[in-house]
């Protein structure tokens, strides 16, 4: 999506998180049927995990187009977290991502939906 620089108009994202097998097993079949692509947001730790996209997955997904991006490297809640845990979650997920599949991505999808910036729980949201 980032890719194109430009969006078309009336341009529709569609974003599946989390990085569930029953993604690649139901909504992949039917995107590609239509001839659509998505993106999706991986908890990096669980690639390769039961219920989970496996490795082998994530790159056909890659090579049909699909956009894969950071959801942390285990999913926590980050306004939770101090500054060394959350730089670990970031970089590590950013990290395998690299390592595993040459992805360079700074995307990044905030595991369920909140936001607060560091030390200003004003911030806190729904996304
Ligand atoms: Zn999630």
């Amino acid at each position: 999506m980032l890719r194109l620089g430009k969006a078309p108009e009336r341009a529709v994202i569609l974003l599946f998180d989390d990085g569930y097998k029953d993604f690649y097993n139901a909504a992949y079949p039917i995107l590609q049927k239509h001839g659509l692509t998505a993106t999706v947001a991986v908890i990096t730790e669980k690639i390769d995990v039961g219920g989970y996209l496996s490795e082998a997955d994530i790159n056909e997904l890659l090579n049909n187009g699909f956009e894969i991006v950071s959801h942390t490297h285990s999913h926590p809640q980050l306004p939770n977290l101090g500054a060394e845990s959350l730089h670990f979650e970031l970089a590590e997920s950013q990290k395998i991502l690299k390592e595993k599949f040459g992805i360079d991505t700074k995307a990044l999808v905030y595991p369920v939906g909140k936001l607060q910036l560091h030390g200003d729980s004003s911030r806190e949201g729904l996304l």
